[in-house]
C-alpha cells in the first residue's frame, strides 16, 4: 500500500503558489497544474474555490487492506444493533426529550428550546419518517419493489440524441441536482461498500438477516437472499447541504430539524432520480442508509475527503451534507477521486475530538482498527466510537459538522480567509486558523432564537444569506 496522500511542496509548486501571496476572491473553474496522483483544479462552483486535486484512475483518497476488510454486515450498524445487542439494550433513554408530543404534553427537557423548535424539527422527518414513502429506514425495500414491479423498457442509447456516454451522464448529474441534491458524484460500484447483509429483524427473530449477492445477474428480493444484479455496477452519490445556521444550533432542536430535512430531501431526490433512470431503460436501486456505506461511495465519486470526525467533508459544503446513493447499470461514466487536503489538516485540528461532547471522537494519529463493534476495521482513517456517540446524540447533535473548518460558506471575509489559507495547504498556518477559529467563537452553539430572528429567512441557506 502507498500513501497517496498529497505532496504539499509539489502541489504548491505545481499550482504556482506563494505561502505570502494569499488572495480574497471569487475564482473560475481551471485547471492550475499537474502531480503524480493526477490534476489540480480550482473550480469556485464545484469545489467552493478550494484547489482540488482529481486523482489518476486507480487512486484513492484513502487506503485500505484488502486483506482485513470486508463487506460490513449492516447487522454490526449502530442502529441495528440497538434492536438486537444485549449489550445496547441499557442504553440511556434519548427519546424523551426528542418528540415534540412529548414536549406537548409538558415533557420537554432541554432547556432554551421551544415548542417552535420542537414543532419545527418534528415536521422536518415528515417525509423521511412517513412508512409509505421511501426513506432511510424504508429505502432499500421500497426501491427493490419499485424496481421488480417495473417492466424495464429497451435502454436509451444517447447516440439517438448525438450525445456520448459523458455528456448523458452529465445529464444524470443535472437531473439529480433539478431533483435537489447540492452535489453529485459517480463511481464503479467497489462490492465491498455493500453490506454483506441485509439486517431484517423480525417478530420471532431480532438477530435475522438476509444476504445481499452480487455475484450473477439475478434480481430477486427472495426470502432467503436480496439479488442484486452484478451489471449494476454504477453507483450515483448524491450529497444533501444542511442549513448552517440549523447546524449551528447544535446540539439542539434545530441541529435535528437539519438532520431530519436532509434525510427527507434524500428520500425524494433518491427515488426521484432512480424512477428517471428507469425511465431511461435501466435499472436503478435508491437507498438512504440501506444497502451500503456511503461514506466511501462518496469518497470513490469525488465528493470529498474523509475528516477525523469519520464524515465525508466536501470543499463547498465541508462535513455539513447528509448522503443517498442510486445503485444503476447504466454505463455512467465516473468520477475521478478528490484531495483537498483534509487528511493532513485533520492531523493538526483537532477541533471536531476537543468539542465532542460524548468524546467518541479520536485524538490520536490514523489506525487501522476502531474500538467498536460498529466500525468496519481494514481502512487507514480515524474510528469514532459509535456507542459514545449515539448515546449522546439522539437525533439532535452535529457538533462534529457545526465546529469544523470546512463547515463554512463562502459568505464572508473571515470565511473566505480561513478557506484561503486552507487551500493554499501552508501546514504551519493550519494551526493559527484553528486558533483564530475557536477565538472567534465558531464551536460554540448558537441559540434558536437567533435562528429565528431571521424570521421568513429560515429557509434560505447560508450560501444565499451572503
Ligand atoms: S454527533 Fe456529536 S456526539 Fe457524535 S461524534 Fe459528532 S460531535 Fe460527537
Ligand atoms: S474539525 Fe478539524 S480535525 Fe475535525 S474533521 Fe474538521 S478539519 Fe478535521
Amino acid at each position: 500500500m502507498t500513501d497517496r496522500s498529497l505532496n504539499r511542496r509539489k502541489f504548491l509548486q505545481l499550482a504556482g503558489l506563494s505561502t505570502a501571496a494569499l488572495s480574497i476572491g471569487i475564482t473560475v473553474p481551471k485547471l492550475v497544474g499537474r502531480t503524480a496522483n493526477g490534476l489540480v483544479v480550482e473550480s469556485e462552483e464545484e469545489y467552493g474555490g478550494f484547489l482540488v486535486e482529481k486523482m489518476n484512475a486507480g487512486k484513492l483518497p484513502y487506503r485500505y487492506d484488502p486483506q482485513v476488510l470486508k463487506a460490513m454486515n449492516e447487522k454490526m450498524t449502530m442502529f441495528s444493533r440497538n434492536v438486537w445487542d444485549p449489550a445496547r439494550q441499557k442504553r440511556p433513554e434519548l427519546t424523551e426529550d426528542l418528540f415534540h408530543e412529548n414536549l406537548i404534553k409538558g415533557k420537554g427537557k432541554v432547556p432554551n428550546q421551544t415548542r417552535l423548535d420542537y414543532a419545527f424539527m418534528a415536521a422536518s422527518w415528515t417525509v423521511a419518517g412517513n412508512r409509505d414513502y421511501p426513506s432511510y429506514k424504508w429505502d432499500v425495500q421500497s426501491g427493490m419493489i419499485r424496481m421488480l414491479q417495473r417492466e424495464v423498457p429497451q435502454a436509451w442509447d444517447p447516440k439517438d440524441l448525438d450525445m456520448s456516454w459523458e455528456e448523458a451522464s452529465l445529464a444524470v448529474k443535472h437531473a439529480a441536482l433539478f431533483y435537489g441534491a447540492s452535489l453529485c458524484g459517480m463511481a464503479v460500484l467497489n462490492p465491498l461498500w455493500l453490506y454483506s447483509h441485509r439486517y431484517s429483524p423480525t417478530r420471532e427473530n431480532k438477530e435475522q438477516t438476509i444476504p445481499i449477492l452480487s455475484e450473477s445477474e439475478r434480481l430477486e428480493q427472495a426470502d432467503d437472499a436480496w439479488y442484486i444484479p452484478k451489471s449494476m455496477n454504477r453507483v450515483i452519490v448524491l450529497a444533501f447541504e444542511e442549513d448552517y445556521n440549523a447546524i449551528a444550533n447544535s446540539p439542539g432542536r434545530l441541529a435535528s430539524a437539519a438532520t431530519g430535512n436532509g434525510y427527507s430531501r434524500m428520500a425524494v431526490t433518491a427515488f426521484t432520480l432512480a424512477e428517471f433512470i428507469r425511465g431511461l431503460g435501466y435499472r436503478a436501486i435508491p437507498a438512504g442508509n440501506g444497502v451500503g456505506l456511503s461514506i466511501p461511495m462518496a469518497l470513490d465519486a469525488g465528493l470529498g475527503e474523509l475528516g477525523r470526525n469519520g464524515l465525508l467533508v466536501t470543499p463547498k459544503y465541508g462535513p455539513r451534507v447528509r448522503l443517498a446513493k442510486v445503485i444503476t447499470d447504466m454505463p455512467l461514466t465516473v468520477d475521478a477521486p478528490i484531495s483537498f487536503g483534509v487528511t493532513e489538516f485533520c492531523k493538526n485540528c483537532m477541533v471536531c475530538a476537543e468539542q465532542c461532547p460524548s468524546g467518541a471522537i479520536p485524538k490520536g494519529d490514523l489506525t487501522w482498527k476502531g474500538k467498536s463493534p460498529s466500525n468496519n476495521h481494514g481502512v487507514y482513517k480515524w474510528y469514532v466510537e459509535q456507542e459514545k456517540c449515539y448515546d449522546f446524540n439522539g437525533f439532535s447533535c452535529s457538533s462534529c459538522k457545526m465546529t469544523c473548518p470546512f463547515n463554512k460558506p463562502n459568505n464572508s471575509w473571515l470565511h473566505r480567509l480561513i478557506r484561503q489559507v486552507i487551500r493554499k495547504r501552508i501546514g504551519v498556518a493550519d494551526k493559527i486558523m484553528v486558533t483564530l477559529d475557536k477565538a472567534g467563537g465558531y464551536g460554540r452553539q448558537v441559540p434558536a432564537s437567533r435562528f429565528w430572528k431571521k424570521s421568513g429567512r429560515a429557509s434560505i441557506t447560508a450560501r444565499e444569506q451572503a
